[in-house]
């Protein structure tokens, strides 16, 4: 090799590694929120600064910044509002039939705003300009790759009649549910900006470290995100037994929180909060802030115990829940997660309250942990949230359901016959109404995995969720790394469950076209009518009441799982290709010996029309 061609093949080589190392390398952006907040509880106004070290990871070099002014949305004339009054079914938290949108009567005293005062970009001044709950920011000068800059802001906000998630004064009383409340910066990802407007729902943040110092009223008790650093300062409950407080003099406190590696800072606050604590053995800390009364506080004992096997059971089944604390609030409306903490409804029916505390508490790992971008895949945190807690549901409430996943595949079969269903890929706001998203998200989604569990065998599944989680921690998961995932796991490929399930609104249906007569054997003819792929379970119940059960792979999966039913002999079956829409195989046995066939008697596989999944076809379904 001459010395030029040999230079060339090592640039060539170069160039090919670089681009490699582009394509696959996982980088993400990284926030340190320094903030000091005044919050007036007569007029609900705060005022506020706010230091964001910025570190941009990425390889692109920056121009502009986003924040989200999330409070925005919660007046005349907002977007959100413009969707409320516009959409066909609004949600009945925030639109009323007789009287519309909560939002539209709101007074220049009740309405939410945030808004930026003055922003510096290392000690320049920088432009800003609000556009409804986006604040676009050019920069004063650009933040190279791997570049740090350091903005500093001051805002004033005010709390809106509560509406949805934040809010003052809600229908249980709470003082102040805040959520959303800071100026939030954007995420800048692999895919580029999210400064998607807040419309309705679903968050995308920044990974990083909050320190906050919150002054208020000194006759408020404080939950939300973060560690209390002077709980000797503060009490309200959070100084160790028997210490001697060194309270604040004046009218008000300042609490000093840190929570390190979270994307979000929540808080609440109230004059007549209750505040129990539980401390975990091997385990978090776990704070309940609830209304001193009695309605609540008989359904906020019952909660506490199970908060605390609900722990148990998702360190155990996902994987260990990584902070030292972790906080039940009441506050906000229905229920919502944050780091650390959840605001949900008091409520004076324990089993609903339980249940929103279990799912809230589950989103820990999928959305505060594995921080999905779920105004994208919406699907990711909600039904993977609805599968889990359906699992420990079943469990520590001893529900014993035979499928626990019972009320997702009725909510999916119904999405499907209402002929609404849109593509989980769909933006979460970009719905046509809020049913096809709610069960597009809650329980397609479950679904997703409860049906991957049929796929790849169940054993395979609690693994994949497993290894889930210990790969994609403190990161921002897509839906390619839960299939990968799959596949590491099972061996086999998945690319088609993935797209079919997620990105298109194909269905799923198999058949029995025929049970035939063939000598001593039997014949059967199966059939998919669906255009979605999938790999075929086979109960056979014979009339002297032995069972056998038959396996028809799917080609593309390029793999078997193990057999479902260990106590029942399996015989597996050559591959079926998804493009024939008929496949048959014989057994060894007499056609007047079979006294039932049953496609996948787990029911796991989410079939659009069981009727023709058994034979001979029930009396009910003949008609
Ligand atoms: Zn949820």
């Amino acid at each position: 090799m001459c010395t030029i061609s040999k230079y060339l093949f090592a640039a060539a080589l170069f160039v090919a590694l670089s681009a490699s190392a582009q394509n696959t390398s996982y980088w993400q952006q990284h926030v340190d929120y320094t903030m000091a907040v005044d919050m007036n509880v007569e007029n609900f106004q705060y005022t506020g600064t706010q230091k964001l070290v910025y570190t941009n990871n990425s390889p692109d070099e920056l121009h502009r910044v986003y924040y989200h002014l999330y409070f925005n949305a919660f007046q005349p004339g907002s977007e959100m509002n413009a969707r409320l009054e516009s959409i066909a079914d609004p949600d009945g938290r925030m639109f009323s039939k007789e009287t519309g949108s909560r939002i539209t009567p709101l007074t220049e005293s009740e309405i939410g705003y945030l808004h930026a005062l003055s922003l510096k970009q290392d000690g320049a001044v920088v432009t800003f300009n609000e556009e409804g709950t986006v604040l676009v920011v050019d920069l004063a000068k650009p933040i190279p790759a791997g570049g740090t800059t350091t903005f500093e802001m001051e805002f004033k906000g005010q709390v809106p009649v509560q509406i949805r998630r934040a809010g003052r004064n809600n229908n249980d009383g709470v003082a102040l549910s805040m959520s959303q409340w800071y100026p939030k910066l954007a995420e800048y990802d692999f895919e580029g900006w999210h400064a998607d407007p807040y419309i309705a729902r679903e968050f995308h943040g920044v990974w990083g470290d909050f320190e906050v110092k919150l002054t208020i009223d000194k006759n408020y008790t404080v939950g939300g995100t973060g560690y209390l650093q002077n709980p000797e300062e503060i009490g309200h409950g959070y100084e160790a037994s028997g210490t001697k407080l060194k309270k604040q003099k004046g009218k008000t406190l300042t609490w000093h929180f840190k929570a390190p590696m979270v994307h979000d800072f929540m808080w609440a606050a109230d004059p007549e909060y209750v505040h129990d604590v539980l401390q975990m053995k091997d385990g978090p800390t776990l704070h309940f802030l609830y209304k001193n009364d009695s309605i609540y506080r008989d359904t906020w004992t019952k909660v506490q115990p199970l908060t605390e096997k609900a722990m148990h059971f998702f360190n155990k089944n996902i994987g260990e829940y990584p902070y030292e604390q972790y906080s039940v609030i009441q506050g906000g409306d229905g229920g919502m997660e944050y780091a650390m903490g959840t605001l949900i409804t008091g409520g004076d029916k324990p089993g609903s309250v339980i249940g929103t505390m279990i799912h809230e508490l589950a989103h820990s790992w999928f959305q505060q942990v594995l921080a999905t971008n779920e105004a994208k895949h919406e699907w990711m945190d909600e039904g993977f949230t609805s599968f889990i807690s359906a699992l420990c549901n079943n469990e520590i409430r001893a529900q014993n359901k035979e499928n626990p996943f019972e009320n997702s595949y009725r909510g999916y079969y119904y999405l499907v016959s209402s002929g609404q269903e849109q593509p989980q890929a769909t933006h979460s706001d970009r719905y046509n109404s809020n049913m096809p998203y709610s069960i597009a998200a809650y329980s397609k989604g479950a679904i997703f995995l409860s049906q991957l569990g049929y796929i790849i065998g169940q054993d395979k599944l609690m693994e994949t969720i497993k290894k889930y989680y210990a790969d994609f921690k403190f990161k921002h998961p897509v839906p390619n790394d839960i299939k990968r995932t799959a596949e590491k796991v099972s061996g086999m490929e998945l690319d088609w469950y993935l797209m079919d399930w997620t990105q298109t609104t194909n269905t799923i249906d198999y058949g029995i076209k025929a049970v035939n007569v063939d000598g001593e054997k039997t014949k059967i003819s199966l059939k998919r009518t669906g255009l979605m792929p999938m790999p075929i379970d086979i109960l056979i119940v014979y009339n002297d009441g032995t069972q056998e059960t038959f396996y028809a792979p799917l080609r593309m999966m390029r793999g078997e799982k193990e057999n479902p039913y260990p106590q029942i002999e399996r015989t597996i079956l050559d591959d079926w290709p998804w493009a024939f829409p008929t496949y048959d195989f014989s057994i060894n046995k007499p056609r007047e010996s079979i006294k039932a066939i049953v496609i996948d008697p787990s029911q796991l596989m989410a079939d659009v029309n069981p009727d023709n999944n058994v034979w001979p076809i029930p009396a009910k379904a003949e008609e």
